[in-house]
């Protein structure tokens, strides 16, 4: 066998809008608060971020 030294595992993450799993060097990332939302594409972060400002919106006016 060859046993030559692995890289890291690379670490995974699950897109927050469609579950898709995504290694983390590749995902959008986007602070919320004190934890990390992980997406697959600008795609999914623009349908989060809208539903997001259309939740927060609500109540305030
Ligand atoms: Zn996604």
């Amino acid at each position: 066998m060859n046993n030559s030294v692995q890289p890291d595992k690379p670490v995974i993450v699950s897109c927050k809008e469609c579950l898709k799993q995504i290694p983390h060097s590749e995902a959008k990332m986007e602070e919320a608060g004190d934890y990390v939302l992980y997406f697959c594409g600008l795609d999914c972060y623009k349908i989060w971020r809208e539903r997001c400002d259309r939740e927060g919106k609500q109540g305030s006016s």
